[in-house]
């Protein structure tokens, strides 16, 4: 048996209104998966609704034989920037411990193992010298490698990021993708939603392409089309691919 996860018939609403219909597909372990499609296509929706974290109208998701809620432990989630609530006061490392919690549990607070856990995760992203540093005086690029080492204190198997590389500049960028591919080669498995189509063939190993409905998925090279791009982002298209050369300029 392998450790894939399995989604199955996968359907979201939000006020009876879809916002994913009937998504199957298969997110291979081991293997850098990338979701994209355009602007409401529903990418933030399958992530939360495969990980539990929102209700699904129909679907189910598989794991290890069982619906992946039952191992949520071995899922790392950092979701979508704008939504993280950064006035919290808290500095980088209180942000990494709170990843071994799950494991720590909420009544025993984290000892000697914990914390030397975290400032090992911390180094991993090369943020040790920001330790002591409140998370609202981060740049974007160094907050996401906190978060990053905070779902690494989890010691998850699957690491789910939603569009990690919005609003921050391209070394921290390339940083993050070394590392997320450096994980990939240790043996995790990673799903990112991005929007980037210019780097989609440098970045991952497997795409879904979804457009409400799956447009397409597998291997990037079976995948990542013009014929399926045409299908997944219509007209939108041709101005995509001309932001992202200006982008790359
Ligand atoms: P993407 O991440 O691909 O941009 P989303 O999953 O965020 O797309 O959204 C898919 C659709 O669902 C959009 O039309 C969006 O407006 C709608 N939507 C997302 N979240 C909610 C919500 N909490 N309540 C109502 N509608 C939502
Ligand atoms: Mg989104």
């Amino acid at each position: 048996m392998n450790n894939n996860i399995w989604i199955d018939n996968l359907s979201v609403a939000y006020q009876g209104k879809q916002a994913i219909q009937a998504v199957d597909l298969v997110l291979r372990e081991k293997k850098l998966t990338g979701i994209i499609g355009p602007n409401g296509a529903g990418k933030s929706t399958l992530m939360k609704a495969a990980l539990g974290l929102i209700a699904k109208s129909s679907g189910d998701v598989t794991y290890l034989n069982q619906p992946l809620k039952n191992n949520q432990k071995r899922v790392a989630y950092v979701e979508q920037r704008q939504n993280a609530d950064l006035s919290f006061p808290i500095d980088v490392f209180g942000v990494v411990l709170l990843g071994t919690y799950p494991k720590v549990g909420l009544i025993r607070r984290p000892g000697k193992k914990e914390k030397e856990l975290a400032w090992h995760c911390l180094e991993k992203v090369g943020m040790t010298e920001f330790a002591k540093r409140q998370i609202g005086e981060l740049s974007g690029g160094q907050l996401q490698r906190v978060f990053i080492a905070r779902a690494l204190a989890q010691e998850a198997d699957w690491f789910f990021l939603d569009e990690p590389f919005v609003g921050i500049d391209a070394s921290s960028e390339r940083t993050i993708i070394d590392l997320l591919k450096q994980l990939r080669n240790e043996g995790k498995s990673i799903v990112i939603v991005h929007h980037d189509l210019h780097k989609v063939n440098d970045y991952f190993d497997d795409l879904v392409l979804l457009n409400k409905q799956v447009i397409a998925y597998g291997e990037v090279a079976q995948t990542f089309t013009a014929e399926n791009l045409q299908r997944g982002y219509g007209e939108e298209i041709t101005e995509m691919l001309r932001m992202g050369e200006r982008k790359n300029d």
